[in-house]
């Protein structure tokens, strides 16, 4: 019988119980069990956690891990709290996410290409006041990441007709996408950008990237997409570019502190747009799937599916 799998969470008791059930479907040969119903001796012998938002300290009370697998795409809160010594922390990679942040990311960008923004605050003034339609063709998409998200929110904008640049850590060749990567490679990016949209993980070295001097080469009137985290752009700084009408509009679906306090300023922003950590959901069905697949392959020969460069940070 193979050892039990932890299942760490800090979840609510009923999406526990969901990711339970969509998790014991696809393994019905595992058990999985989660952490306060483990034995003393379960928990040595636990070679596998699932995690969803665990608290660290449980996680350490699991010696024997051979892997740590996250329900979740973004892992840069359990590389904080678990550092460096943890075991390998393998991450969701699922197309089905892919998708959703692509389709996401091209909604977003055509209530912006289109202005719905500004047509709303001219329907609550009252006025009369159509602008110059902007063919996506003319407008320039700068992806900020061109990972397993990046890449597929890159291919929706080019197939809608965008043009479309992309800027990553190492170089990249990407057909119709014209790629950046370094220093220069971000303020190329940003100073031909109608939209910038960020997918990057964050990292020590993303932490705080959109600051003021590089929100100032974006040019005047473009927009800003965050779907990434919310500590990678600084707020005061995109308030302030927003209010010197530097920028046009931002659309943030993170925040540094989340659920966002209903005191932050950027709920009233006439120029900005608040979504609640939405833009791409985990699907339980296609996760758990994946999860199940992963596990399997390790069992089977002890294949260590792609896990998380602690040193790099993502
Ligand atoms: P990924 O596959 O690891 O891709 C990350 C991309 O960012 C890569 O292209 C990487 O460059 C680039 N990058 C990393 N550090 C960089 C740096 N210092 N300078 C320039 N580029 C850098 O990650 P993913 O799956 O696309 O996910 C990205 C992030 O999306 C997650 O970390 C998470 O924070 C966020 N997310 C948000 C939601 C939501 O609902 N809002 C949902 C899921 C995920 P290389 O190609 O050179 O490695």
């Amino acid at each position: 019988m193979p050892t039990p799998i932890a299942f760490v969470t800090r979840l609510e008791r009923e999406e526990e119980q969901s990711w339970l059930a969509a998790l014991a479907r696809t393994m019905p040969e595992e058990r999985i069990i989660p952490f306060r119903e483990l034995s003393m001796q379960e928990r040595q012998e636990a070679q596998i956690a699932i995690v969803a938002n665990p608290d660290p300290a449980d996680v350490a009370a699991l010696p024997g891990l051979a892997f740590i697998h996250s329900l979740w795409a973004g892992v840069e809160r359990l590389v904080l709290e678990l550092g460096e010594t943890a075991p390998p922390i393998v991450r969701l990679v699922d197309p089905e996410l892919s998708r959703v942040m692509a389709e996401a990311v091209l909604a977003w960008t055509y209530y912006l290409q289109r202005d719905m923004p500004a047509y709303r605050r001219s329907q609550e003034a009252r006025q009369w006041l159509p602008r110059a339609y902007r063919h996506p063709a003319d407008m320039t998409i700068g992806l900020l990441g061109l990972g397993e998200l990046g890449t597929a929110a890159a291919h929706r904008l080019l197939e809608a007709g965008f043009k479309v640049e992309g800027w990553s850590r190492t170089a990249r060749q990407m057909t119709a996408i014209k790629t950046h990567h370094g220093e220069d490679g971000l303020a190329a990016l940003l100073s031909s950008s109608d939209i910038v949209v960020c997918l990057l993980p964050l990292t020590s070295q993303t932490r705080g990237l959109l600051n003021a001097p590089r929100l100032a080469l974006m040019p005047k009137g473009a927009c800003l997409i965050n779907f990434a985290r919310g500590a990678i752009v600084v707020a005061d700084d995109l308030l302030a570019a927003l209010d010197t009408e530097q920028l046009e509009h931002a659309v943030l679906d993170v925040f540094e502190t989340e659920p966002l306090a209903a005191s932050s300023p950027f709920y009233a922003h006439p120029k900005v747009t608040v979504l609640p950590h939405i833009s791409a959901p985990t699907t339980e069905a296609t996760a758990a799937q994946i999860v199940a697949t992963n596990i399997t392959g390790w069992r089977k020969d002890g294949t260590l599916p792609a896990s998380i460069d602690m040193r790099r940070g993502y």
